[in-house]
């Protein structure tokens, strides 16, 4: 085969071997800025990595500093709840992470997690150890209900033969008061 046969032959199996997806690209965290309520001093955000707050609606605004942050929205999940007679989809546990550049609190003016139990019950200002610990508990819970869970079944089934005996007794009971041949 020439080499320019070789070549081709090379760059149509190239062609069609499937592209890798491109890495995504690391983006660049947003700017933004608010005019300060108290100074009318113009001040300028640079968002938390991640944050997916839409901040379009604060930018060029004046607003008191303490009520800017960055967010990351988590993924949902809901469970149906029951408050009020009638289940009712809940998001669960639901973990942002969360900062407040100019927060009267000075440990949230670093990024800090937010777990959301059951919709607005939660666990706030967790660091990084803070979130461990929710976690160790959750996780400790979760074993504490796989345990119920082995026990429901060992305790359902013993339930269900008790129950037949019982109504099995009950049926012999009726039938005797009925004269009936047991
Ligand atoms: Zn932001």
């Amino acid at each position: 085969m020439a080499q320019s046969a070789i070549s081709q032959h090379v760059a149509a199996l190239m062609g069609s071997i499937p592209q890798q997806p491109a890495a995504p690209a690391v983006e660049e965290p947003r700017t933004w800025s608010f005019i300060n309520r108290y100074t009318g001093e113009r001040m300028h955000v640079t968002c938390m990595q991640g944050c997916t707050l839409d901040h379009t609606r604060e930018s060029g605004r004046h607003l008191f500093p303490e009520d800017v942050w960055c967010w990351t929205t988590p993924e949902p999940l809901t469970l149906p709840v029951n408050t009020n007679g009638r289940p009712e989809e809940f998001a669960v546990l639901s973990t942002v992470i969360k900062v407040e550049p100019w927060s009267s609190k000075v440990a949230e003016r670093l990024p800090y997690a937010v777990v959301e139990l059951v919709d607005d019950h939660f666990v706030e200002g967790l660091d990084p150890d803070g979130l461990e610990t929710v976690i160790n508990s959750l996780q400790e819970r979760l074993e504490q209900m796989r345990a119920t869970h082995r026990r429901l079944v060992e305790v359902r089934e013993e339930y269900m033969r008790r129950g037949r005996t019982v109504r099995s007794q009950a049926d012999e009971a009726l039938r005797r008061v009925r004269g009936e041949a047991v």
